[in-house]
C-alpha cells in the first residue's frame, strides 16, 4: 500500500463539473489500494477576486486580515471536493489548516510551514478515509490564520508529503507537466520528462508559474520527488528529481519569462565605497526585492551610474525611497522604465558547454531585440528586454536551443 499526496490546482477545481472529475480521479487512485491525502487550491479566479475586494477597502489592507480572507477560497473547494467524493460512496473529510494544525511562522501572506500534526489524518486514512486538506493556509503560534504566498498550495502539498512520509507527491494541473516553456505563449513547448530540483527552482523563480518557487525549494531541501502532471489526461507528466539521476543531452532545458519588471537608473552618484549600500539599504528594509544590478563608472572615475531592476508594483515606493534618501546619496537624476520583461534560458547542461551566452545574444540580435541588462548563474542566463518583445524572444530562444 502506498501513501499519496495529490494536489489539485485552481483550474482543476474551477467549476463544479471539474470538481466531480477530480473526485473521480481520487476514487480511482484510492481503488488502486493507496492511502490518499488530497491538497486542494481555491477555484480558479477566487483568490484574485478576494484580493480585489480587499484593495477596494484599502490599499494597505491589514495582512493578517488578508490571510483570513484569502484562506476562505480553499475552505470552499475543500468542502465541495469532500462532498463530491462522499457522493461517490467513499469516506472523505475536509481539514482546514488550523484543524490539523499546519503550523507556520507569523509572516502573514508569505508564511513558512514549520510543523504539521499528523495523528488524526493518519488514523482517518488508515481506516479507508480520504483526507482533503485546504491548501495555501496554516496557523501561527499566536493562533492567527496564515497563508503561504501566491501559488502556495504547491508548498502545502510538498509539506504534507514530507510530514506524512508520502511515497509520492503529485501536482495535478492544467498542462501536461513542466514544459520547455509556457505553452500559453509558445505552442511548440514540449513536456520535459525529468528535471532537476535546481533547474526547476530556477525555472519557477524566473517566472514558470507551474510550481511555486518555495515549494520547489522545500522539495529540494527534503529530497521529496515531485510529479507534475495533468488533471485532464493520463500522461505521466514531469518528474522533479536530483540532478545526479539525469543524463543531460541538451544544453538548455527550458525558457522562462517574467513580465512586469521595472528598471531604475540613478545617474551621477559619487564613486566611493558605501554608495551602493546607502542606495540599497532603505529599499531592502522595505521588503523590496532588487533583482539585476549594473554599475558603470565614468571615464574620470569620479561619478557612477547605478541601474537595478525591481517588480513594477514596487516602482513608486522605490522612487519615493530614493527621493527621501537624496541628501545621503547625492545624485544628478533618476530615470526609470516600467515596461520591461526578463527572459531566461535554464539548463544544467550549460555548465559543460561554453558558447551558450553568445549563441543566446546572437539569436536575439538577429531578431533586433535589444538587451538592456544581463544576469547569469551556473545554470541560467537572463536578459532584460522590452516587454512587448517577450513572446518573440521566447520563441526564438526556444528554437535556437533545439527545444521546438
Ligand atoms: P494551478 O492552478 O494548477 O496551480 P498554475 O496556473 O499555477 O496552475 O500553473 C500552471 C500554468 O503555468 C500553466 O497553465 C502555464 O500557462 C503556466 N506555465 C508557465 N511556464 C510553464 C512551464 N514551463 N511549464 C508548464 N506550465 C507553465
Ligand atoms: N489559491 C492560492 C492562489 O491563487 C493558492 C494556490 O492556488 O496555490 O495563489
Ligand atoms: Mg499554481
Amino acid at each position: 500500500m502506498k501513501r499519496l499526496a495529490l494536489k489539485f490546482g485552481g483550474t482543476s477545481v474551477g467549476t463544479v463539473e471539474k470538481i466531480k472529475n477530480v473526485a473521480n480521479i481520487v476514487k480511482k487512485r484510492h481503488s488502486e489500494g493507496n492511502e490518499i491525502i488530497v491538497v486542494v487550491s481555491a477555484m480558479s479566479g477566487t483568490t484574485d477576486e478576494l484580493i480585489k475586494k480587499s484593495n477596494s477597502i484599502s490599499k494597505n489592507f491589514d495582512n493578517s486580515e488578508l490571510d483570513v480572507l484569502l484562506s476562505s477560497g480553499e475552505q470552499v473547494s475543500s468542502s465541495l471536493l469532500s462532498g463530491a467524493i462522499i457522493d461517490l460512496g467513499l469516506k472523505a473529510r475536509s481539514w482546514l489548516g488550523w484543524q490539523i494544525p499546519i503550523i507556520t511562522n507569523d509572516n502573514h501572506t508569505s508564511s513558512q510551514i514549520t510543523k504539521i500534526k499528523t495523528d488524526e489524518i493518519l488514523n482517518f486514512i488508515s481506516h479507508g478515509g480520504i483526507a482533503v486538506v485546504a491548501g495555501f493556509q496554516g496557523i501561527s503560534s499566536s493562533n492567527r490564520i496564515t497563508t503561504l504566498g501566491r501559488g502556495g498550495s504547491d508548498l502545502s502539498a510538498v509539506a504534507i508529503a514530507k510530514f506524512f512520509g508520502a511515497d509520492s507527491c503529485e501536482i495535478y494541473t492544467d498542462v501536461e507537466g513542466v514544459l520547455t516553456t509556457d505553452p500559453s505563449i509558445n505552442k511548440k513547448a514540449k513536456t520535459i520528462d525529468k528535471i532537476s530540483y535546481e533547474e526547476m527552482l530556477e525555472m519557477a523563480s524566473l517566472g514558470a508559474k507551474v510550481m511555486q518557487p518555495n515549494a520547489v525549494q522545500a522539495a529540494m531541501t527534503d529530497d521529496i520527488p515531485v510529479n507534475v502532471r495533468s488533471t485532464f489526461s493520463e500522461n505521466s507528466g514531469t518528474k522533479i528529481i536530483p540532478e545526479s539521476e539525469i543524463d543531460y543531452k541538451k544544453v538548455v532545458t527550458g525558457v522562462a519569462y517574467s513580465k512586469n519588471n521595472a528598471k531604475v537608473s540613478i545617474v551621477g552618484v559619487i564613486d566611493k565605497p558605501g554608495v551602493a549600500a546607502d542606495i540599497f539599504e532603505p529599499i531592502g528594509k522595505n521588503n523590496i526585492n532588487i533583482d539585476m544590478v549594473i554599475q558603470n563608472t565614468s571615464f574620470d572615475g569620479k561619478k557612477a551610474n547605478i541601474t537595478f531592476t525591481i517588480k513594477r508594483e514596487d516602482l513608486e515606493k522605490t522612487l519615493n525611497l530614493i527621493e527621501k534618501n537624496k541628501q545621503k546619496i547625492n545624485y544628478n537624476k533618476v530615470v526609470h522604465d516600467d515596461k520591461l520583461a526578463k527572459v531566461s534560458i535554464i539548463g544544467a547542461g550549460m555548465i559543460a558547454n561554453p558558447g551558450v551566452t553568445h549563441k543566446m545574444f546572437r539569436s536575439l540580435a538577429d531578431e533586433k531585440i535589444n538587451i538592456l541588462a544581463i544576469s547569469t548563474s551556473e545554470i541560467k542566463i537572463s536578459v532584460l528586454i522590452r516587454e512587448e518583445l517577450t513572446q518573440k524572444a521566447v520563441k526564438i530562444l526556444h528554437e535556437t536551443f533545439g527545444l521546438n
